[in-house]
């Protein structure tokens, strides 16, 4: 298949912060940025004016801070439990150490500690602080930058760990630094005046800092790939304008109005992502619900039409059964008679039999209707459809997380088919693969769906996984109606698919695949018509 199309799906679209942003999310973070932007130089005339006494707030803040970065830091994980993404971790972790470093921040700012009753921490503490927390900041969500693409990390079962691990380490590196700091007045760089100005030394924080913030714009903004890089881009502009109005516009004159409104730029920053997240939670919220009532529909709309499917086969049988049963009856006792009647015992034989091609009518009629009228069949592309379904189970995949990759024919000629019942057997075998692989825990979930034309005029389409394999035990039993290993199966899939491709003068069957799982493989007859075009068969 040297001219197959190989697709990775890995990167299904399911949560709104890995989705691709649309026009409207772009044109509305963009003037967001405008509205900060704007909101700067309307402040920038009163910055240096003092805003005396409001050392209390700084507290305030610090709470704000921390509280906000944390839920945003608890929504990241969560969504690192779905995605196990290392970027997502590293992101999570970048507002937990901006959290955390709030509190020391806060605590030795100056005067803050003399409110409380204790003497202040050294003079050089809070801006050592700022400084680690400005620098550090932009270099985790440059390491998320690059991590992003990056394929998934560990095994579910070790995502707790995981993340117990990385909060761990980051908690103990914050208190580390802090102690170090606090231990080290002589040693650290002299960032402040007595009088609480800055000194020259400090303007090398921000320029450091917007020069990464420069990269993360590049980065994110420019090369960014969804919602999520989008509303960064947002959190990166609204930082560097809480710099300039800190460093810059006040003159980095502390609880001046530029200060304070340099803390709200950090407030707003700390809240965008939490609000881009709380959305998509609530997003996620609606459709799994959506998804569970469908699936629910679905599985009592199955249970329906198997209950009458039943009861019109029990019936429709049970008529030539029971006039069989009676002449056979009849049969037995002609010859059981002093001088057997052979020929009416053989009348009873010969109507036997006849009731018996009434019932293989009967089956033959049920097998019928899955292939009624050929005005159903439309001519179809096998690959539009396995790509159309592919799509409508793309939340169940990725809940499941199975990677779904596609070996897709292009040459794949048109197939002549009831375009419902293909989907039908398709969507059998694609549900039957996730179940298959939700039963195993641990190594990569893997679908592959393939399709060729291999020869003979047939076209063939291969669904494999990596579940739970095909034990000997019933590997013979799959098609019979019925047969379920699943609690609440139905055992009914195989068995329609099989019946559906008789009808369609198709074949299916089962294979083991390698190293483990299951590959179910069906064929059709190709459809030879040059007449009409296929393509449209499934849009
Ligand atoms: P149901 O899904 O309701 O059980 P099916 O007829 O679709 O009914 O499947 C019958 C049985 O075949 C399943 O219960 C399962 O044991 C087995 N089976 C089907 N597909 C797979 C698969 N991909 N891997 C392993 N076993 C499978």
């Amino acid at each position: 298949m040297a001219r197959a199309e190989i697709g990775q799906r890995n990167e299904h679209i399911l949560l709104l912060s890995t989705a691709p942003p649309n026009k409207r999310q772009k044109i509305f973070a963009a003037a967001v940025v405008v509205l900060l932007l704007v909101a700067m130089l309307l402040v920038a005339p009163f910055a240096r004016n003092e805003l005396e006494g409001t050392e209390t707030l700084v507290l305030a803040y610090a709470a704000a801070a921390l509280t906000t970065e944390f839920l945003t830091a608890a929504l990241l994980l969560s969504l690192f439990a779905i995605q196990r993404s290392p970027a997502i971790l590293v992101l999570a972790m970048a507002y937990v150490y901006s959290g955390l470093l709030a509190v020391p921040w806060a605590i030795s700012f100056p005067g803050v500690l003399a409110q409380l009753g204790f003497s202040d921490a050294g003079q050089q503490t809070t801006a050592a602080i700022a400084a680690i927390r400005r620098i550090g900041c932009p270099l985790f969500l440059l390491t998320y930058a690059l991590l992003r693409g990056s394929r998934e990390v560990a095994p579910g079962e070790l995502v707790p760990a995981l993340i117990v691990g990385c909060i761990a380490s980051v908690a103990a590196t914050v208190v580390g630094v802090t102690w170090i700091i606090v231990e080290n007045q002589d040693l650290l760089p002299r960032f402040t005046e007595d009088s609480g100005r800055i000194t020259d030394l400090w303007m090398y924080v921000p320029g450091v800092a917007l020069v990464l913030y420069a990269l993360l714009v590049l980065l994110l903004g420019l090369f960014g790939r969804s919602v999520l890089d989008l509303w960064l881009t947002v959190v990166i502009c609204a930082l560097a304008i809480d710099l300039l109005l800190l460093s810059f516009i006040s003159s980095g004159l502390r609880l001046s109005v530029g200060w304070w409104a340099g803390r709200l730029y950090s407030l707003t920053a700390a809240s965008v992502v939490l609000m881009v997240l709380l959305a998509e939670a609530a997003s996620l919220a609606a459709r799994l619900a959506r998804s569970m009532a469908a699936e629910r529909r679905a599985h009592e709309a199955r249970l329906v039409t198997l209950q009458a499917f039943s009861a019109s086969i029990a019936h429709e049988i049970n008529q030539p059964l029971a006039s069989m049963v009676t002449n056979a009856d009849a049969g037995l006792r002609w010859l059981a008679r002093d001088r057997p009647d052979l020929d009416e015992a053989g009348a009873a034989l010969a109507r036997i039999a006849r009731d018996g091609h009434r019932a293989g009518k009967v089956i033959e009629g049920i097998r019928a209707t899955f292939s009624k009228g050929g005005q159903d069949h439309a001519r179809l592309n096998l690959n539009l459809l396995i790509r159309e379904m592919l799509d409508r189970y793309r939340d169940e995949l990725r809940m499941a997380h199975v990677a779904v990759r596609t070996e897709l024919d292009p040459n794949l000629p048109p197939v002549s088919v009831n375009r419902v019942q293909i989907e039908q057997v398709a969507c059998n075998l694609v549900v039957n693969a996730i179940d298959a692989m939700r039963s195993v825990s641990g190594g990569q979930r893997v679908l592959l769906v393939r399709s060729a034309a291999p020869s003979g005029g047939e076209v063939l389409v291969s669904v494999g996984d990596s579940g739970t394999g095909l034990p000997p035990a019933y590997r013979d039993r799959l098609f019979e109606p019925f047969f379920t290993t699943k609690a609440g199966g139905l055992g009914v899939g195989l068995t329609v698919s099989h019946l559906i491709l008789e009808a369609h003068r198709g074949r299916i069957w089962a294979t083991e695949n390698a190293p483990r799982g299951a590959i179910f493989h069906f064929t059709l007859p190709c459809d030879r018509d040059p007449g009409s075009s296929a393509e449209e068969a499934v849009t």
